[in-house]
């Protein structure tokens, strides 16, 4: 058996023993880095989302991959003035982290005719060197988003910090979830997310358990990054 399948089973039993259905999970393969050969091959095996975080490398793996059944993410730092390359190419954009971008995707979808899907991506361990929305500006930013047509909030998206102690990473994935399930509770107009974003290789067993519904898994499926 090859090593991407049984990676990617051992990731399908690790949903199961953490009591999460598969039909609930949606399996993003991080391809940054990744061999094209590999990457279609993870495909053979069913990986229908693919994940990538730099522009210029998503779409030159999107034009030479060309396969219209994957769904493509777009799981980084977004420049304002690249998302005009992507806009037609990504089903969900999970890195949205300020109004700035939030216009500018609403602008380039309503070029094309299109309502982008999008995730916030939220900064909940307030750590000065990570990208990503503040906890107290995210009441704020969805109220503006709920008024740009060419956009729809899905969810929400987090990179746990660094850090050793699991029960830290439990507490940050947990505190993503509550404000995912306040926001819904708060019920604003257009607003209906069904998202959480939240675990990567080292901590998407921890992510699971705190109630993420989108895992993002590179090295967990490809091997490590050289
Ligand atoms: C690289 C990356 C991942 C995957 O990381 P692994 O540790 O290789 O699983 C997930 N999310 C984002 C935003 C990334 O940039």
């Amino acid at each position: 058996m090859s090593t991407i399948k049984k990676n990617i089973d051992k990731i399908y039993e690790n949903i199961i023993k953490n009591d999460r259905e598969l039909s609930d999970i949606t399996l993003v393969a991080v391809t940054k880095n990744v061999d094209e050969k590999f990457i279609k091959e993870a495909i053979d095996l069913g990986v229908k989302n693919l994940g990538e975080n730099r522009v210029q490398e998503f779409i030159s793996k999107y034009n030479n991959i060309k396969d219209k059944s994957i769904n493509w993410h777009f799981i980084g730092n977004l420049q304002t003035n690249k998302v005009k390359y992507i806009i037609d190419k990504v089903c969900l954009i999970h890195s949205v982290n300020s109004m700035r971008l939030a216009n500018e995707i609403n602008k380039q979808a309503n070029k094309i005719g299109k309502i982008q899907d999008i995730l916030l991506e939220i900064n909940v361990s307030q750590e000065k060197n990570k990208i990503g929305l503040p906890k107290e500006d995210v009441d704020n930013m969805i109220k503006e988003i709920s008024k740009l047509p060419n956009i729809r909030l899905k969810g929400l998206m987090g990179i746990a910090p660094y850090v050793e102690n699991t029960q830290d990473i439990a507490v940050f994935f947990k505190t993503l979830n509550e404000i995912f399930i306040d926001i819904n509770r708060k019920s604003t107009d257009n607003i209906n997310m069904s998202y959480l974003s939240m675990g990567m290789t080292n901590d998407y067993n921890i992510a699971l358990q705190e109630g993420s519904n989108i895992i993002r898994i590179g090295t967990g499926i490809f091997g490590d990054r050289s």
